[in-house]
């Protein structure tokens, strides 16, 4: 005897192929999860386990009503997980044995499509991952929009990290073999949820996706992604866009390091959007340019042009205060026609939809007219030709109502007047119930009783209704009792029934036309889907301007002048986040690079403003270069090719990383990748360890990056010794925190001064932050004995620190070595590993013996 009931034995047959996912098995009106997979939805989704009889034994079972279904997919989709569904294929009524079931779409973080499970103002991408000898193709494509993109990056697994990271990347799709090591910085860094395929060659029907695309390694890259795609959804992808190629050199670089630091999308404390650069500058009216805006943020440009030209863009929409705000105006009437499109192609959208298709469409010919009264080629250029969208309204106008109903097979979307067939079964029906109506009047006078009503339920159809009283007067003969109530009796007679089965034909037959029209509505407006995603397109880039232009006006921005000479001349900058806040609190620096300056080294106490400082930097770079006009009132900025941050302090401890260990792997990553075009931020460094490890590595990085590699650098510190380094390095400026001293307290001024600060005021911050009063006395007298020397201690560290910074003019303890000496100043720490580093000492050593 077979162990199990052959329905159990199909689910088991599709559960063998479905081993990652939730499978969700149609069963009536519910679907239920069996065995392992019941015991951990049962969990995940708080629902009530129980046991259905499965043949020999008892089996784990749970279950969700089908039409709520949706919440439940979202709840574990949320959490990771993906879910396959697996309907009924076959008619029940007419199946002979088990009805036949089928898996119709496997549902995943990064395949979801339907409009709840998605957060309107996000892509929801999916990636993968291919590794070749040499590079990493990365390839995206986000379902819900059909956009899709490529791009390669030679180089270590940690700048593909870097490029995902902060990404709307839910599920990453790679080879089973791929490297173990990296499978687990994905999950761990990214939160992402790994999927595999190992096919990657494309079907026939989708070769055109990637005819844009001429490396191999591409083409093998976005396959991958496609197949995994292409199997989990299970139907035609007619909204996919053809491959954008994305040259990731075109475009600043950011590592993962300053996406974080930076807070531009995401704030660092509790990952929110709050506080960050992306709150301040997201006025955007539609959800298209919402998620447009984060894609900018994401690429700044590097072209001098491109920039330019976004830069005048915002300045023409700045100029033309009324023709934005009515732009912005008919902007809030446009729909999120990305994906829509997405939609159109899953056969999603319903009738409701396309009205608001209509309706966006309805304001194009007003917008491109407000559009082209801003005398500007580069605006008015930034929507296309119309007319196509015009034959799309005029469509929707003759066919679809106005207002109709969510569901698309019980009729009532299509206007009259549309299709002559279904006026006809309207005419029937109409006069059918006006036959019907007409019947009340005429036997209420035939019987002369007032109470006679016609009456229709879904249950017995049409009725005459007679109240008990009445009868009596009524000729049985004719009437045909259908109903008894308490009161009253129904009847039918004859031709009721005649007309009633006439209309109700007559409504069958046209909602089901209905539907029919409807859907060759929607196969008609899938021929438009490209126009229409190269309209979203165009629309997004105009709200991001249009938001860009509003908040450089409302906040005062400044256009800045780019140059290629890597001059910076910033007056009066502002943090632009931390500004909202202070309001005019806030006070704005200068910063002063010219082309003789590559590192500002800047010093003063803790909370003087050292960070914002520097993060305001990072910022202004990042908004010039996205278009924007940035927080000064003169600006002259080069274009940045990468920025590097180590601001703070961060434990790693997903990767088990201390901070300084931290602190010394994002300063290797800026050290080895920096070029003289880039900007680095380096606040601290060398803090995390002891002083003397700490002095020598922070100044062996500035003589490094000064002597090598020639970067914009703000390099904030508390080593004090480093400000003599002016008197060495040519291109090295001392810029400090200016403060004050009042009756013993510090007062912070947030100004930024040339020259170097006078002391560390560590102790009046303390005090501050109200520390024991013991405290803060003892340690003011052992700060006294510190700086008077008056104790052995000090006198040991002043001398060794003397011996460390002072060079020529310290006691020369190294007299008649100056060859040794020598050579330990050529020496290049930073390319040693320690063991050369040893030999090396042990030669030296050797030498003065
Ligand atoms: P630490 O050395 O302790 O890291 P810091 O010098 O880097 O301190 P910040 O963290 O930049 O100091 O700033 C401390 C606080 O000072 C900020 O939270 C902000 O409120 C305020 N502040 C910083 N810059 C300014 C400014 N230009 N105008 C007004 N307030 C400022």
């Amino acid at each position: 005897m077979a162990k199990y009931t052959p329905m159990i034995e199909q689910y088991l047959q599709v559960k063998s192929e479905y081993k990652d996912e939730f499978l969700f098995f149609r069963l009536g009106d519910f679907y239920e999860l069996f065995f392992d997979d019941a015991l951990k939805a049962a969990k995940e989704l708080e629902i009530t386990l129980t046991k259905r009889d499965a043949g020999n034994e008892k089996i784990p079972m749970c279950g969700v009503p089908f039409h709520s279904a949706e919440s439940y997919i979202k709840t574990l989709i949320d959490k990771g997980y993906k879910v396959a569904i697996c309907e009924q294929v076959e008619d029940p009524q007419t199946a002979k044995g088990v009805v036949k079931r089928e898996v119709v779409q496997v549902i995943t973080p990064g395949t979801i499509m339907e409009g709840k499970m998605l957060d309107e103002t996000e892509n929801n991408f999916i990636a993968s991952i291919t590794h070749s000898a040499t590079s990493f193709v990365i390839a995206y494509t986000d379902l819900s929009t059909g956009e899709c993109s490529v791009s390669q990056m030679a180089g270590r697994f940690k700048d593909v990290l870097s490029e995902l990271y902060n990404r709307p990347v839910k599920e990453i799709v790679v080879s089973e073999n791929f490297n173990e090591d990296y499978k687990h910085s994905l999950i761990h860094y990214l939160n992402v949820t790994l999927s595999f395929q190992d096919k990657s060659e494309i079907p026939e029907d989708y070769l055109y996706l990637v005819e844009n695309l001429e490396d191999v390694h591409l083409v093998e890259g976005f396959g991958r992604l496609f197949q995994y795609i292409y199997h989990s959804q299970k139907r035609y992808l007619t909204h996919l866009q053809r491959v954008e190629y994305i040259p990731i050199e075109q475009f600043m670089k950011l590592d993962l390091y300053s996406k974080r630091n930076l807070e531009l999308m995401e704030s660092i404390r509790d990952h929110s959007q709050k506080g960050t650069l992306l709150s301040v500058l997201d006025q955007t009216s539609t959800a298209m340019g919402a998620r447009r805006l984060k894609k900018w943020l994401d690429r700044p440009l590097l072209s001098k042009d491109a920039i330019e030209r976004r830069h005048e863009q915002v300045e023409s929409f700045m100029v033309h205060f009324f023709e934005r705000e009515e732009i912005r105006e008919r902007l809030k009437q446009v729909y999120d026609l990305e994906r829509l499109s997405g939609r159109v192609s899953y056969g999603n959208v319903n009738a409701r939809d396309l009205i608001q298709l209509k309706k966006s469409l309805s304001v194009l010919p007003s917008l491109k007219q407000v559009l082209d009264q801003i005398e500007s080629h580069s605006v008015t250029s930034l929507l296309g030709d119309i007319s196509v969208f015009q034959e799309i309204y005029d469509l929707l106008n003759r066919s679809i109502h106005d207002e109709p109903p969510i569901s698309i097979t019980e009729g009532d979307i299509i206007k009259d007047g549309f299709n002559a067939q279904l006026d006809e079964y309207r005419e029937a029906s109409r006069n059918g119930k006006a036959w019907v109506a007409q019947l009340e009047a005429s036997e209420r006078e035939r019987l002369g009783v007032k109470s006679l009503k016609v009456g229709y339920n879904k249950v017995f159809g049409y009725y005459i209704e007679v109240t008990k009283a009445n009868l009596n007067q009524i000729d049985l003969s004719r009437y045909e009792r259908k109903q008894t109530l308490a009161n009253a009796e129904r009847f039918i007679t004859p031709e009721l029934k005649e007309k009633e089965r006439l209309i109700l034909e007559a409504k069958e037959k046209s909602t089901s036309l209905e539907y029919e029209l409807f859907i060759k509505i929607r196969e008609q407006i899938k021929e438009y889907i490209p126009v229409i995603q190269k309209l979203a397109e165009q629309i997004s880039k105009i709200d991001v301007l249009i938001s860009l232009a509003v908040v450089s006006e409302q906040n005062n921005y400044i256009k800045p002048i780019l140059n290629e000479e890597q001059n910076l001349h910033i007056e009066d900058g502002r943090h632009p986040v931390v500004e909202q806040v202070m309001q005019d609190q806030f006070v704005p620096n200068n910063i002063e690079m010219e082309q003789d300056t590559n590192i500002l080294l800047i010093t003063g106490p803790n909370m003087a403003g050292k960070s914002t400082y520097m993060r305001q930097l990072g910022l202004i770079a990042i908004m010039s270069q996205i278009g924007c006009f940035v927080p000064a009132t003169h600006a002259i900025l080069p274009v940045f090719d990468q920025v590097f941050t180590r601001i703070g302090a961060a434990d790693d401890l997903v990767s088990g990383q201390s901070t300084f260990m931290v602190e010394m792997l994002e300063a290797e990553h800026a050290v080895s990748h920096a070029s003289s075009k880039s900007l680095i931020l380096f606040d601290e460094i060398g803090r995390g360890t002891s002083t003397y490890d700490g002095i020598a590595l922070a100044q062996s990085i500035v003589e490094h990056l000064h002597d090598h590699v020639g970067a914009k650098t703000l390099f904030a510190t508390h080593y004090h010794e480093l400000t003599d380094l002016e008197n060495t390095l040519s291109q090295l400026r001392n810029v400090h925190v200016e403060v004050d001293e009042e009756d013993g307290e510090v007062v912070f001024l947030h100004h930024i001064k040339p020259g170097k600060a006078d002391q560390s005021y560590g102790v009046h911050v303390a005090k501050l932050a109200k520390l024991p009063e013991d405290i803060i006395n003892r340690a003011n007298e052992l700060l006294a004995s510190f700086e008077n020397g008056d104790t052995k201690d000090s006198n040991q560290i002043q001398e060794e620190q003397m011996t460390l910074f002072e060079g020529e003019t310290k006691p020369k303890h190294d007299h008649g070595h100056e060859d040794v000496v020598n050579e330990l100043k050529q020496l290049n720490l930073l390319n040693m590993t320690p063991m050369d580093a040893m030999n090396v000492l042990y030669q030296l050593q050797k030498k003065i013996d």
